[in-house]
């Protein structure tokens, strides 16, 4: 047994269950074991390795910031900060906005919430977030996301939060047959939501404008929507772009697809913004919402706020993305990946649906019964031969991410062509090999 195996307290397992091979390093879209085993990491670790392992440029920035200062609270300046801030508002064009600096997503969307309460003046107004959301695992955020996994731990109601059903087009609550009919259900839920708290009690709807860590993929419609309505309602809304940032669907942050058309009034961002090289999340502000905060005091912080390493870090990997043209790379790949998958699913009877394809981001859904849609295991359960699957992809040396009866397909925007198209061979062979009876 290995000392980590007894000592350390894992995250989303069992501890006794617990038992995998030591990390010691990585290159691009692979990383490697201690025992010299190399894998292709198919779900750049948790969605957040968007540049890869070990990416040089990062890995040099952080050395070189290491030198020169390693850090200093946000009651002072910092260059990296500093520096970091003014790219991002740039590439967001939240001219005259502001961006607070995180520690990674929860904190960030804890935060988005604050100010957008701050904002309007009401500091426990209430949050439209949807079920089968992802925002995070502190206790805010575990009210804020629908996620069954952590929903019976916190009382959302009590953290201001109102539910309201996901734009799951697959398996559309509301029960319409096609996906813009389902998004724009989902949109007039939201809408309903709003109207139906008193004196205009909702300051924010909370929520993922594309891709969704647990598996759905909003259809184009919902997002410009939702602004549509949030506006008229005069709501804020908060992109949660911590997992869909940073080219994961296809463009910097996932609500540019939609131009202007799709601005938000925050948005949240943490795993790409450093390529996960260094623990960082950030809230970035409209100009208006900024505005509303400049003269009055804001009783929040984390000691870490902006730290200048985390900082450096996010410079250079927001310099790869551009350097390596990569942004325009997933989108391209992305499409192609698609492609692959619809194609796939007209052979295997296993692939209920395909969706994504914006980026390096798709989700294969697998179902017992391609009629009735009937699953092989109850969300948020994982079936036997889909875990069977992974462990044949990992001897192979292929590292493959599930949740439920999902695949999820996010690699590294760097990953080679031929990796790719190989890993799909793989998964192509064993969906056709595996016994899913
Ligand atoms: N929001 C989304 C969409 C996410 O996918 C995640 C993490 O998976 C989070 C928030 C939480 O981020 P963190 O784990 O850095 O707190």
């Amino acid at each position: 047994m290995t000392t980590e195996r007894r000592d350390v307290l894992h995250s989303w397992c069992v501890q006794a269950d617990w038992d995998a091979p030591t990390i010691v390093g990585g290159e691009g879209a692979y990383f490697i074991d201690s025992a010299g085993r190399r894998y292709l990491d198919m779900s750049s670790l948790a969605e957040c390795m968007n540049l890869g392992h070990q990416h040089p440029r990062i890995v040099r920035a952080i050395r070189d910031q290491a030198e020169k200062l390693c850090f200093v609270t946000a009651a002072w300046g910092a260059e990296s900060r500093a520096a970091l801030a003014r790219r991002l508002l740039e590439l967001s064009g939240f001219a005259g906005g502001r961006v607070f600096f995180s520690l990674g997503g929860a904190d960030a969307n804890e935060h988005a919430v604050k100010f957008a309460r701050q904002a309007r003046g009401l500091p426990q107004g209430r949050v439209v977030a949807r079920d089968r959301s992802y925002h995070g695992a502190s206790y805010a955020t575990m009210a804020l996301s629908g996620d069954t996994r952590t929903q019976t731990q916190v009382d959302a109601a009590s953290f201001g939060v109102v539910r309201v059903p996901p734009p799951y087009a697959y398996r559309c609550p509301f029960g319409t047959e096609h996906a813009a009919d389902c998004a724009e259900a989902a949109v007039q839920a939201v809408a309903a939501a709003i109207d139906g708290e008193a004196n205009e009690a909702v300051v924010a709807v909370l929520m993922e404008p594309n891709a969704g860590t647990n598996g759905i993929v909003a259809p184009a419609n919902f997002w410009p929507r939702l602004r549509e309505e949030t506006r008229t309602r005069s709501v804020y809304l908060i992109a949660d772009e911590v997992m869909s940032g940073f080219g994961r669907c296809g463009e910097w942050f996932a609500w540019q697809r939609y131009g202007e058309a799709g601005r938000p009034d925050l948005m949240t961002l943490a795993k790409g913004l450093t390529g996960a090289h260094m623990p960082l999340g950030a809230v970035v502000l409209s100009a208006e919402v900024a505005g509303r905060l400049e003269h009055e005091m804001l009783y929040t912080g984390l000691t870490y706020c902006g730290h200048p390493l985390a900082c450096a870090a996010g410079i250079a990997a927001l310099a790869a993305y551009e350097e390596g043209g990569l942004i325009e790379r997933s989108k391209r790949l992305g499409a192609a990946l698609y492609e692959r998958l619809l194609e796939l699913k007209t052979r295997h009877a296993v692939i209920g649906d395909v969706r994504g394809g914006d980026g390096l981001f798709a989700v294969i859904e697998l179902v017992r019964d391609r009629a009735t849609r009937a699953v092989h295991a109850p969300w948020p359960m994982t079936s036997l031969p889909l875990r069977t699957l992974v462990a044949r992809a990992l001897e192979a040396g292929v590292s493959l991410a599930v949740r439920g009866n999902l695949i999820l397909l996010a690699p590294p925007l760097v990953i080679a062509e031929r990796d790719l198209t190989d890993a799909v061979d793989l998964l192509d062979r064993l969906l056709a090999e595996s016994d899913w009876s």
